[in-house]
């Protein structure tokens, strides 16, 4: 049976506690806050209590939201020069009045552990978990057709350039895709990987039975999460919402924040 995402979680958790606990130094994440969002509020919170687990030393610091974009350049800056933090990340959503592009490129490359940067040193968090998954569980990438339906910064484009460096053929579908070729792709397509945004975007569309489907988006209603995907669906492996690729992200800040700490002890 195939290793669920769960189980493949704590696994590499439990990995990753070993090897930081043979560190001579606890790796350190700085998490930068500028919003009230209840949503935000509470990945802090998981990602505090993700650190705790593992034996990362997570601080969290909060800025009013009339911040300017200068003065949060600035201690973005402290941190940047701050020898004791390894990993940095700011939080979205951000103020209006506050770039979110800017922000992205003032993170040092070696400390930007979203990989959001576009030379940052590490891979964007939730195609690393995705990939690192569909490694684990075996799935033959090489020559295999992966749709990605989605072209967002964060998510559609690194996760399409992480399957193409493992040598699928990658189709991406976006709003502007042609309903009709949308759907040819999906019939043919080994493995699809949906970050739409929509409650069950992909629904009954024609797949191949031996498709693998990674739902990745994340839709509240009535207090519930729904997926981009529609339960259920006949296929080799559908990843749950939630419980599926959220969690993969989760472990993916945790192995960035390590490999940040290797960066800086290997270049001092
Ligand atoms: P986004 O920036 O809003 O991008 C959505 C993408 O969907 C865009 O590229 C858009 O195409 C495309 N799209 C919209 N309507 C479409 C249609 N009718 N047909 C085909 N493509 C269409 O969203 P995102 O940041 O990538 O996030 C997507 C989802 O993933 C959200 O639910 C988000 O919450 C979730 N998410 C989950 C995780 C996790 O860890 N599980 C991490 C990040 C994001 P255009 O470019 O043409 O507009």
């Amino acid at each position: 049976m195939t290793m669920t995402i769960k189980a493949f979680v704590e696994q590499e958790k439990s990995k990753l506690k070993t090897t930081i606990s043979s560190l001579k130094s606890t790796p350190h994440l700085v998490i930068i806050q500028a919003n009230e969002n209840e949503g935000s509020n509470i990945y802090i919170r998981g990602k505090i209590q993700d650190c705790q687990d593992v034996g990362i030393k997570a601080t969290h610091v909060r800025y009013p939201i009339t911040i300017t974009e200068a003065d949060l350049l600035k201690e973005i800056q402290r941190y940047n020069d701050d020898p004791s933090v390894d990993g940095l990340l700011v939080q979205v959503p951000l103020p209006d009045t506050i770039r979110p592009s800017v922000i992205r490129e003032a993170i040092v490359p070696s400390k930007d552990v979203d990989g959001f940067h576009p030379l940052s040193s590490m891979m964007a968090c939730t195609p690393k978990g995705i990939v690192d998954y569909l490694a684990a569980i075996g799935f033959p990438f090489k020559g295999k057709h992966a749709v990605v339906i989605g072209r967002s910064f964060i998510v559609g484009k690194p996760l399409s350039t992480a399957l193409l460096d493992r040598d699928c053929t990658v189709s991406m579908i976006h709003s502007k895709t042609e309903e009709a070729t949308k759907l040819a792709l999906l019939q043919s397509a080994d493995l699809i990987c949906v970050a739409v945004g929509q409650k069950w975007f992909l629904s009954d569309e024609k797949i191949k039975p031996s498709a693998i489907l990674v739902d990745i988006g994340i839709n509240r209603e009535d207090g519930l999460l729904f997926g981009d995907i529609k339960p259920g669906r006949h296929a080799a492996l559908q990843t749950p919402v939630p419980g599926g690729v959220g969690l993969l992200t989760r472990l993916s800040l945790l192995k960035n924040v390590v490999e940040a700490y290797h960066l800086r002890h290997q270049s001092s």
